[in-house]
């Protein structure tokens, strides 16, 4: 199998420090392990994805030296796979719709107990409201969400050097899923798929072999392992790299225009400052 790695940014917003840190570091690892290195746009998003901001990718990266092997892969030329997919897992009776939102999920989620967290790597721990639902019964404005509880006393994680096996002290099983994660979004209202689901069909899609990505998403592995799983696929192995923080300590995000590559290029800034300011070997 090939090495391969991939930078996934969504056309939402400028690229800043820390979306350069992971790009440069994914292709550094691709270009020392002979690899490839893939270029995906995660635009599932429709509403908040601009072809200016997708420019603005191709742009940056092309400063910052950072090859990608063709073609890009985009996620919104996939929607039928995403949906066909979903429909193929829905046979199976586990996936249902769901009309709950924010403010109802708040006020159906009884008070955690002590201990149990309210949120999880998809929002806030989902009650379950809607889970006697049948997936025919899918209105134009639910979401699909994936029935944890039909499959999980199955699922013997096959965690060992490809992922974590453990969140904190909490080692991941069944039981942990059900109370820790809760039933996933697989699909938003007139979104072909969510995140998770999504991006775990793209890596697949294109032999991913190893996912670089910060640790704002080590908890998302762990549900992206257990869909692969239930989906049959072969999970990548997943490198969590640190975050790079503003001078405040806080993790940076698009809004930080500041921090905004674009805003350094202006300033005169060249690729080898930006891998100085970011901690990666220049030379
Ligand atoms: N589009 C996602 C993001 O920008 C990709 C995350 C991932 O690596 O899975 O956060």
């Amino acid at each position: 199998m090939i090495f391969t790695t991939r930078f996934a940014p969504s056309p939402t917003g400028p690229l800043h420090l820390g979306h350069a840190y992971s790009a440069m570091l994914a292709h550094d690892m691709a270009r020392e392990n002979n690899g490839r290195f893939l270029l995906r746009i995660d635009d599932i998003d429709q509403s908040r994805s601009r072809p200016q901001w997708e420019r603005q990718i191709f742009d940056d990266l092309a400063w910052l030296g950072v090859t990608w092997d063709e073609p890009v892969r985009r996620q919104s030329e996939h929607l039928a796979d995403y949906t066909a997919t979903l429909e193929g897992l829905a046979a199976y009776g586990a996936v249902y719709p769901c009309s709950c939102k924010r403010r109802d999920i708040e006020a159906a989620a009884s008070a955690p107990q002590e201990g149990q967290p309210a949120f999880g790597p998809d929002g806030r721990i989902y009650p379950g409201t809607c889970r006697g639902r049948a997936f025919a019964d899918r209105k134009p404005e639910d979401a699909l969400r994936y029935d944890l509880s039909k499959s999980v006393g199955r699922y013997l994680p096959f965690f060992s050097e490809t992922g974590p096996a453990h969140a904190g002290e909490h080692e991941v099983t069944a039981a942990f899923l059900l109370n820790r994660v809760g039933d996933p979004v697989l699909a938003r209202p007139g979104m072909a798929a969510s995140y998770h689901f999504s991006v775990i069909l793209d890596d697949a899609n294109s032999h991913v072999t190893h996912v670089v990505r910060g640790e704002d998403l080590f908890e998302a592995t762990f549900l992206q392992r257990f869909l692969q799983w239930e989906l049959g696929l072969s999970p990548p192995i997943y490198h969590h790299h640190r975050l790079i923080r503003d001078d405040a300590g806080q993790r940076l995000a698009k809004r930080d225009d500041a921090r905004a590559l674009a805003r350094f290029r202006a300033e005169g800034a060249t690729p080898e400052d930006i891998r100085r300011l970011v901690g990666l070997p220049t030379g």
